[in-house]
């Protein structure tokens, strides 16, 4: 498959339907993807595929890359409306994250003031309070939970063991809602499972965990491009209006992406 790696510390920006002007940030490694799930639909490719790069950024290094591109982005008359952190796995895994954040809103502060900032995450470390009160300190955390059912989340996310969604929920309902609940429907069959997101058990669930859980916002998305697991569909963006209908009509703001 071709995979999408992010071979900067610091690239774009990209035109994002969701955040608008985006400036990326990678704190993962540049040649090969780290992340504590594995999910079927990553863009970044099986885990085990990206071992080879195993070199996180030195603090320093992406202080300084971030420094030098918003100053030469404002330089240029650039606008930016979000500074975004994603890349090749997940973000909140590099050691110094809460740090990285601190500085990262201290340089918006100055050079960008109107720039949002958000981070993609899967939501696994907000166990450490300092992960969690730092997600706290951003704009935008957008936080993954793919399924309310933990054998599907078995299935879909491949999380490293230790992961609890339970212990997960918990957390996000002491996060008071400061957050954005990002969720991925799909269907196909991979570890010869046929699996379909919005079949009536999954998305009843998925719905009592919004209930329960109370996001700011909610992202309904599908698939977008190749995934690792070969045997995978899109759903239609009826279908998931169809899920979102009754949350809406509770006052839930929830965006769809077909
Ligand atoms: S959480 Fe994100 S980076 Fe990690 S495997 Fe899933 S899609 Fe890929």
């Amino acid at each position: 498959m071709s995979t999408i790696l992010f071979e900067q510390i610091v690239f774009g920006p990209i035109h994002s339907r969701r955040l608008g002007s985006s400036l990326g940030v990678n704190l993962l490694p540049l040649h090969g993807k780290w992340c504590s799930f594995d999910c079927i639909y990553c863009e970044c490719g099986w885990n085990k595929d990206g071992r080879k790069d195993h070199q996180l950024h030195d603090v320093e290094d992406i202080k300084a890359a971030l420094t030098t591109r918003l100053k030469s982005l404002k330089e240029n008359g650039t606008v930016i409306n979000s500074i975004t952190f994603s890349g090749n796995g997940e973000p909140t895994m590099h050691p110094h994250f809460p740090e990285i954040i601190d500085t990262t809103i201290r340089l918006r502060d100055e050079l960008y003031p109107d720039a949002k900032i958000s981070v993609l995450s899967n939501a696994t470390q907000i166990r450490n309070d300092k992960v969690r009160d730092a997600l706290l300190r951003v704009d935008n955390p957008i936080l993954k939970i793919d399924s309310a059912i933990e054998d599907i989340v078995n299935w879909i996310n491949k999380p490293q063991p230790g992961y609890s969604l339970s212990e997960t929920i918990e957390r996000l309902k002491q996060m008071s809602g400061k957050y954005i609940l990002q969720t991925m429907f799909l269907k196909g069959s991979n570890d010869g499972r046929y699996v379909d997101c919005t079949s009536e058990e999954n998305a009843k669930a998925w719905q009592d965990l919004v209930r329960e859980i109370r996001p700011r916002s909610v992202m309904m998305y599908t698939i977008d491009r190749e995934t690792p697991a070969k045997d995978l569909q899109k759903v239609t963006v009826e279908e998931m209006e169809k899920i979102a209908a009754p949350l809406r009509a509770e006052g839930f703001e929830i965006q769809i992406r077909g």
